[in-house]
């Protein structure tokens, strides 16, 4: 049995960028708060916290004051900078550069008085920071039947979550647009995750079995994964080594191991390695 790791898996370069950040700070300096998860994996996590790295949320942020809190790759709304840098905290801010842009898109759209929808999940941290710039003043959804109140000639601007599916963008489009409703489409895909699911799918096609490796918390994990699932029905995620099951290669010939952008290559290697025993 062989078994190959995706050559396009690891990290995407919003959550590279973001632990080289708080790696360099900590290389001089013992502690650094970070608001929210800085990677949806635990055993990066776990690596990251014993070097200094305190976990804070937005409710105990009111405790924090004169001190270093990074922003990670998801970004964070503009009054969150307003109250952490009150408190007289000082922010590295390593928001992507795509989400960044996305935000300044939304805030444009808003200012512009536009009826602003976005394709992707209201909880999502991403979702709240972009929506928080412009008074919660939009649509966001996960399935079209939430917006079949939209009738003919009904004017809308449509964003997407970065780690949406881009071909589920471009049907929601399609959908709208054969109903007579007038979609201003702004493709805010991140082109990292879209690259990724194409080469998945490829991957997927060509292995037996496929072990999908992502954080519980990990939407773009979820949503990869649902694409090896559709392509082959083998695939199997965990996020962990111990939720390997030696039963699922019985008969194979041909193992595929791929993950989430936040999901390291070391793990997906560690996984390798169990497979092989
Ligand atoms: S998935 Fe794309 S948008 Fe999100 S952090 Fe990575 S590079 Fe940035």
């Amino acid at each position: 049995m062989t078994v190959t790791i995706d050559p396009n898996a690891g990290f995407c370069f919003g959550v590279t960028n973001a632990i080289k950040a708080a790696c360099e700070y900590l290389r001089d300096n013992d502690e650094l708060f970070c608001l929210g998860e800085l990677v949806h994996n635990e055993e990066e996590m776990n690596k990251l916290k014993q070097i200094g790295l305190k976990i804070i949320n937005h409710d105990n942020l009111n405790a924090i004051s004169s001190s270093v809190i990074l922003f990670r790759a998801h970004g964070e709304p503009a009054a969150t900078y307003t109250k952490v840098r009150g408190q007289d905290n000082r922010i590295i801010d390593a928001t992507c550069p795509i989400v960044k842009a996305l935000q300044k898109k939304v805030i444009e759209s808003y200012n512009n008085n536009e009826r602003i929808f976005i394709y992707g999940k209201l909880s999502h941290p991403e979702i709240q920071g972009i929506i928080g710039n412009i008074d919660n003043d939009a649509v966001v959804f996960t399935d079209i039947d939430e917006i079949s109140y939209l009738k003919p000639g009904d004017n809308i601007t449509l964003y997407s979550q970065t780690t949406m599916s881009l071909d589920d963008y471009k049907d929601i489009i399609n959908k709208l647009t054969e109903r007579g409703i007038n979609v201003k489409a702004i493709n805010s895909v991140c082109n990292s995750v879209s690259k990724r699911r194409e080469a998945l799918i490829d991957f997927c096609r060509n292995h037996d079995v496929i072990i999908f490796v992502a954080g519980k918390n990990s939407s773009n994990g979820k949503s990869l994964f649902s694409a090896c699932k559709e392509i082959n029905p083998n695939s199997h995620l965990i996020s962990s080594v111990d939720e390997i099951n030696m039963d699922w290669f019985k008969g194979y010939d041909t193992v595929g191991i791929s993950g989430a952008t936040s999901t390291p290559l070391d793990l997906l290697e560690k996984v390798k390695m169990t497979i092989y025993g």
